[in-house]
């Protein structure tokens, strides 16, 4: 014990001091990525958001600010699936396929990439966690509708924290009789059955890995009751920092914000945006604590066609929409900490997995 305490002392001790010699480095380049993905999230959505809240966002704190054009390999439209694999593995791909090229190839995510050289990964969504967004980093198929199939591969990665609903898709499932969470903590995984008081409890460092289901299908709307997403960055980011020190990489999507412009629901965009927003500002408070982390903010299209209409004022809008799918107008992509200023111009989507891969100095031919 006596030996531990001052081997505790001594690594304290060269750590404060490599941290004051390394803080120029770390600034010039992350050791952590908090990329947090806002579904349908365009400039009117954050628009409407910051105009109902008194003309203030977390946001509105990034200095970087660019835009990607986000379209499909097969259509200016995207869908969620292409659009989300555009930016995890740096690939137009079709509408609807999910970390797979064109021709059905799997391609490697740069979550899986990272994991596979050491760092922690993780995963906090406010829809089911096997929803095209979240799939395109940690699963493989032709089509965003196969579920079970997504559950399947999650269990193939090493993922160290996933936060989202869809828990059917583990246990209940119809392609086989197969119960993925006794197999997830059979590999030495931890269920968690309240988030809350299991994350305030736990004790670091936790060598396992932590699974948390927010509903057997989609979660509630914010609306309806929904509050685990920011608390569950904070939670989330703390948990993955330990879990390894080569850093961490955390993907976090406010994943009904999309929904809400199908539905042409201005108040509840503004909600699910506004709830985005707080995630948004936990990554914020975290990166500035650490100075090692760059958060990354975007969308993977805007949907709705949004707009703010004529007689609005602040806290009071009026919202239009010219359609119940998707749109094909630029997004913004925020950037903050080391290695943001990648991030500034318009580029492609897959350049948004490129620009991630070169802050973190990642070797290879991307
Ligand atoms: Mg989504
Ligand atoms: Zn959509």
């Amino acid at each position: 014990m006596l030996t531990l305490l001052i081997l505790g002392c001594k690594t304290n001790k060269n750590h404060s001091f490599n941290l004051e010699e390394n803080q120029k480095e770390k600034q010039e380049h992350p050791t952590n990525i908090i990329l947090l993905i806002g579904d349908g999230m365009g400039l009117t959505q954050i628009s409407a958001a910051m105009f109902s809240n008194n003309d203030r966002l977390a946001l509105s704190k990034f200095p970087v600010v660019g835009f990607h054009k986000s379209h499909a390999a097969n259509e200016l439209i995207t869908d969620s699936a292409a659009g989300a694999t555009a930016i995890s593995c740096g690939i137009k791909t079709n509408n609807g396929n999910i970390g797979t090229d064109e021709n059905g190839v799997s391609i490697q995510s740069i979550l899986e990439e990272l994991d596979f050289i050491g760092l922690a990964t993780g995963m906090i969504v406010t829809s089911s966690i096997t929803h095209a967004t979240p799939a395109a980093f940690a699963a493989h198929q032709a089509r965003r509708e196969m579920y079970e199939e997504i559950a399947l591969d999650y269990l193939n990665t090493n993922i160290d924290l996933l936060i989202g609903g869809g828990r059917q898709y583990f246990q209940e499932r119809e392609m086989d009789d197969r119960d993925l969470i006794k197999e997830f903590e059979n590999k030495g995984y931890v269920i968690m059955d309240q988030l809350y008081t299991t994350m305030n409890k736990i004790k670091w460092p936790l060598d396992k890995n932590l699974i948390y289901f927010t509903a057997d299908k989609q979660p509630l709307t914010v609306s309806g009751g929904r509050d685990y997403l920011s608390f569950a960055v904070r939670q989330g980011v703390q948990f993955l920092e330990q879990k390894s020190n080569k850093g961490f990489f955390l993907m976090v999507e406010g994943s009904q914000i999309d929904w809400m412009n199908h539905a042409n629901d201005g108040r509840g965009v503004v909600m699910e945006t506004l709830d985005f927003d707080r995630a948004i500002w936990e990554a914020i408070q975290y990166a500035n604590r650490t100075g090692n982390t760059l958060v990354l903010v975007t969308a993977d299209h805007e949907s709705g066609g949004m707009s703010i209409e004529s007689g609005s004022k602040i806290n009071k809008l009026k919202y239009g929409f010219t359609t119940n799918g998707h749109t094909a107008s630029m997004i913004p992509v925020f950037a903050y900490g080391p290695g943001s200023n990648l991030f500034n111009g318009i580029y492609q989507n897959t350049a948004i997995y490129k620009k991630m891969r070169k802050a973190l100095q990642m070797k290879g031919e991307n």
